[in-house]
């Protein structure tokens, strides 16, 4: 019998991928490049499901019914080009190649086109969950076609992770769309984790805790609106206490954060499209600062703090206000990558809900929150909202946190704890609710020395001033 889906790429997440569409009664065809992958899938967990090997991709490619439905799950990259092209001299008009790595959103767009020529259906596919979710579901967000949604949908929703019995998964637009998102959802995951390091240091240096008291802090703040993966296992790693030298773990690891790349795709594609998502840029500047080591050696030799040395005076109410600022200024972070999500949809012509997004990364993923359905709500009350921040629950909410908040990030000024991304998030959050911006002046500047022109508050058309002879203003 042939199979109705299969994965290629048996690394640990094609691998977890395959068993888990296994585990829910499908016959899983499945290749890697090196057959060992493939035996020893079979070997060891053969008996979850029905499994159909093979060693070559000619005959994996022939193990599938059609329409068939291929999954890649190799190496993002040059790696997936290479399958795909080993695939297309393979497969039938109409068969739908799903890739479920991590694409930068352009490759994606790039083979979409290309295999649409070939009468072929491409979905570019975010996976989020790492081995665990791919295993048990992840949260899923699929690009590419209407059309090959109808028929992959419902297999990607069954194995999809399910929150109060809805699937976290759902059609996310055309072409990149899917792995657009992902890229998004990573970038929000690196400011939330970056977020909750700053709430961890403030609180370290504040009150002198230690990482084990602090483990206890996150614990109890994930049983109220902080509920959270990331905050779930903050606390675990917190509380974890290194075997060789019984010290915290957080203190025997060396402070230098590592990333791979989908943070700065985030940011780089938010420059280009001119969204201001500056807790994700503080975020993977903050990794980019811990692994400048020459400039961090040199820093910590001559620079002087100047700073005032810390003891709260009551450190209950300090760790409430770190808690508050957290809170709102994560809902900056999510704010602005919503932002994003909705400038290339308007861009690429995606069309994305917005609220459907927040609605599958309630669970499977990295970033599943309970204050995800807070962010659903709003996008319900009103899909065009312009600004997050600006929905009703959240003036609210981070109306209650404002004054702990600019509390925070003073108290972190004065005493020369770095806190990127509270005192950006801060920052925008006053910039975008101003009434005047001193963007007049840099306007005012521009035309000074490039006649750039500018608009009055006044009156329509743009103007250019004569700086350097008798400044009379004229239109441009
Ligand atoms: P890796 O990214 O480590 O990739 C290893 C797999 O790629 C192996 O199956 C390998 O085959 C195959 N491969 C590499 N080069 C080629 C090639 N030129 N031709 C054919 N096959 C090739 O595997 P992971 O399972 O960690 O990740 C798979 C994908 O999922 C990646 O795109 C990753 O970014 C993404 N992802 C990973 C997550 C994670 O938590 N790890 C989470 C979400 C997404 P061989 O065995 O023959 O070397």
């Amino acid at each position: 019998e042939l199979a109705q889906i299969g994965v290629t790429g048996l690394a640990v997440m094609g691998r977890n991928l395959a068993r888990n569409f296994a585990r829910h009664g499908y016959r899983v065809a499945v290749h890697n490049r090196s057959y060992a992958k493939t035996t020893s899938l079979i070997d060891d967990h053969g008996d979850e499901g029905t499994f159909v090997p093979s060693e070559s991709m000619r005959d994996f490619v022939a193990s599938l019914e059609k329409p068939r439905r291929v999954v890649i799950m190799v190496k993002a990259g040059a790696a997936t080009d290479a399958v795909i092209d080993e695939l297309l001299g393979l497969l039938d008009e109409g068969d739908i190649v799903i890739d479920a790595g991590n694409a930068h959103f352009p490759d994606t767009r790039r083979r979409e086109a290309a295999l649409k020529e070939r009468g072929l259906h491409f979905v570019g596919t975010g996976v989020s969950g790492g081995e665990e979710g791919a295993l048990n579901g992840p949260s899923i967000m699929p690009g590419g076609s209407p059309e090959s949604y109808q028929t992959l949908g419902p297999m990607l929703e069954e194995i999809s992770a399910k929150v109060n019995g809805e699937p976290c998964c759902t059609h996310v637009g055309p072409d990149g769309a899917g792995h657009f998102v992902k890229m998004v959802h990573n970038g929000i995951e690196y400011a939330d984790m970056q977020l909750i390091a700053e709430a961890y240091d403030l609180i370290r240096q504040g009150t002198g805790k230690s990482a084990a008291e602090i483990a206890d802090i996150f614990r109890t703040w994930n049983s109220g609106d902080l509920e959270s993966f990331l905050i779930e296992i903050t606390a675990d790693v917190l509380g974890h206490v290194d075997a060789k030298t019984g010290s915290a773990f957080v203190d025997i690891v060396l402070d230098q954060a590592e990333q791979k790349g989908t943070g700065r795709w985030t940011v780089q594609n938010a420059l280009d499209l001119g969204v201001p998502i500056t807790g994700i840029a503080e975020a993977t500047f903050a990794r980019a600062l811990s692994g400048s080591v020459p400039q961090r050696e040199a820093a910590r030799k001559v620079l002087p703090a100047d700073a005032e040395a810390w003891q709260v005076d009551d450190p209950d109410a300090f760790i409430e206000d770190v808690r508050l600022a957290l809170y709102a200024s994560k809902v900056v972070a999510y704010s602005q990558g919503f932002d994003q999500i909705a400038a290339a949809s308007e861009e690429f012509d995606w069309n994305i809900d917005r609220g459907a997004m927040a609605k599958i990364w309630r669970g499977g993923c990295i970033i599943r929150a309970r204050f995800l359905d807070r962010i659903t709500e709003a996008y319900q009350r009103d899909p065009e909202l312009p600004l997050l921040l600006a929905d009703e629950y959240f003036t609210g909410a981070i109306g209650n946190s404002l004054a702990a908040w600019r509390r925070v990030v003073m108290a972190a000024a004065r005493h020369g704890v770095p806190t990127p991304a509270f005192s950006s998030s801060l920052a925008y959050y006053d910039g975008v609710r101003a009434e005047r911006l001193p963007a007049a002046l840099i306007q005012g500047q521009r035309d000074f020395f490039g006649a750039h022109t500018y608009r009055r508050v006044d009156g329509d058309g743009t103007f250019h001033t004569e700086w350097s002879a008798d400044r009379s203003e004229s239109p441009a």
